[in-house]
């Protein structure tokens, strides 16, 4: 193996640029450092952290040209998407500085009965993050947790995806450019086994990682071995429910843009599609020429759809479409027609499904796929939505908000959209995260922040009393007092 890691464009196979592999021994010295700066960082108040963040987003405005022709470069996505992306990192950023201050305060509760004591909690820094991300959205998942963590106080560790470095270095420089020190936020570049030292080694106090099912569940292991907390955001294979009465042209519109933007490689893409029978040929129809009607090109100025991330991930998406086949599915636009097979390009295909246990419907397939599945009732839409064991987001598409609302209540995803689809990521103040297989815990929102803090409660005597009349000696006439109040109380 080289000692370097080089980054491919996927249009052009290009050589974007190169990093060093970092070593083991340098992870060792870079969890020593990170120790170090989590002193320095921790004692600063949260005002000023987010003070320095600020400054930071400002410089990624300043030098969003920059980003969004790297991140283009090295995933092959329109430029329009990379911009996207900047965009909801910049959002992110200004919500998180503006409402960390308050959401990481002291935060006083209620005691109940304990009238004459004082409680509240605050929260703290873990220490060291260790922070690993996928390639999909190289700038999003890498900055949105590492702002999360440092605003709560903590210092960083980054481990990018080997796929997409560069995004990865510059999102570095950036920070240490912006005034971080460079012991309080340092990364680390290579493939699985250096994040799996970084989980592994004591000296990181809370992982949080963005990636697959399957790296997921050996990250929960190594954690669990520790009792180290843990939040892991993984795959997905998100359900869309269109009822009778909903905007059939709207709804066409959110399935070809939640799935099929990014080429479906999106954790909360649309995968699987439920409509009602009474509108499914109509709606069939319009979803595949809209779909038709799609730029998918190597043109980054004007390209709807660009390409697949490399090779791999497209054979591995041809393998689904082509099970499908065998079994049976009804195919309603076929990637056959258009796909060159020497390049990273992938078009869209629409599928109709009648096994609802097929593969293509209980996996997540990260590709350009849709596959439609024909219900007759509500209660069937919401029963198969809830029936492949992943559950990251969903949305549901009806004129009747009431109706709609009801149905969300009984999607098991960690998040849902009603006549929407997928821009809840750009809502920094909602948390994100999944339910069985898609993961544990949250990121974004009050409550990503608080997940990359340690909680203290508090309490506090307020009256110095000699003693508590419960503390010993605790005499019959106090014993008395206390159940003749508890069942005056209580019941
Ligand atoms: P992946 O799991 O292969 O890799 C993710 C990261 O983990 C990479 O940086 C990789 O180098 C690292 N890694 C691999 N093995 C490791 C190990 N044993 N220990 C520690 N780190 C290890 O995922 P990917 O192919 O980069 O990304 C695609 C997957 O990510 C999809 O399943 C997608 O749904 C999921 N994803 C989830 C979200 C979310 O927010 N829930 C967002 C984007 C992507």
């Amino acid at each position: 193996m080289t000692d370097k890691l080089l980054s491919y464009n996927p249009i052009t196979q290009e050589v974007v640029g190169t990093v060093p592999l970092t070593t083991d021994e340098e992870l060792k010295d870079v969890l020593e450092r990170s120790k170090k700066g989590e002193k320095i960082w921790s004692t600063l108040r949260v005002s000023d952290r987010a003070e320095i963040l600020n400054g930071i987003r400002k410089n990624l405005v300043k030098k969003s040209d920059e980003f969004i022709s790297t991140i283009s470069n090295e995933t092959g996505k329109p430029y329009w998407d990379s911009f996207v992306e900047v965009m909801t990192v910049a959002e992110h950023l200004k919500y998180m500085c503006r409402h960390a201050p308050v959401i990481l305060s002291r935060e006083k509760r209620p005691t109940g009965i304990l009238v004459h004591k004082r409680g509240y909690v605050q929260y703290f820094p873990h220490g060291t993050a260790g922070i690993i991300s996928p390639w999909n959205y190289p700038l999003i998942l890498a900055i949105s947790p590492v702002v999360e963590a440092l605003l709560a106080g903590n210092s960083v560790v980054l481990k990018p995806s080997e796929v997409t470095p560069i995004t990865g270095d510059k999102i570095h420089r950036l920070f240490l450019d912006g005034g971080v020190h460079e012991s309080v936020f340092q990364i680390i570049q290579g493939y699985g086994d250096i994040g799996s030292k970084l989980v592994e080694s004591p000296q990181s106090d809370i992982i949080c990682f963005t990636g697959s099912v399957k790296v997921g569940k050996l990250i929960s292991e190594h954690c669990a071995k520790q009792l180290k907390p843990s939040i892991l955001e993984l795959g997905g294979n998100d359900p869309m429910i269109i009822l009778e009465d909903a905007d059939i042209d709207r709804a066409v519109s959110a399935a070809i843009w939640g799935g099929l933007s990014n080429n479906g490689q999106t954790c909360i893409a649309v995968e699987r599609i439920y409509v009602m029978e009474s509108i499914a040929d109509v709606f069939l129809e319009l979803l595949k020429k809209r779909a038709k009607e799609l730029n998918i090109s190597d043109d980054k100025k004007s390209a709807d759809i660009g390409s697949m991330i490399n090779q791999k991930q497209k054979e591995t998406v041809i393998s689904f479409i082509d099970e499908a086949k065998k079994e049976g599915a009804t195919f309603h636009l076929d990637y056959n027609q258009k796909t060159k097979d020497s390049s990273c390009f992938l078009y869209p295909t629409i599928i109709e499904e009648k096994n609802r246990k097929s593969k293509i419907m209980q996996s997540e397939i990260f590709g350009p796929v849709i596959t439609v599945f024909r219900v007759s009732s509500e209660r069937e839409a919401i029963s198969e939505a809830n029936s492949s064991g992943y559950g990251l987001s969903a949305s549901v598409f009806s004129k009747n908000l009431r109706k709609g609302r009801e149905i969300a209540k009984q999607i098991k995803a960690g998040s849902v959209c009603i006549n929407d689809v997928n821009s809840n990521y750009g809502c920094a103040s909602l948390p994100f995260g999944g339910v069985g297989i898609s993961g544990i815990g949250r990121v974004r929102g009050e409550e990503g922040l608080k997940a990359f803090s340690r909680v203290q409660a508090v309490y506090e005597d307020r009256l110095g009393l000699k003693k508590e009349p419960w503390w010993f000696p605790v005499s019959d006439h106090t014993k008395k007092w206390f159940k003749r109040f508890f069942r005056y109380w209580y019941s």
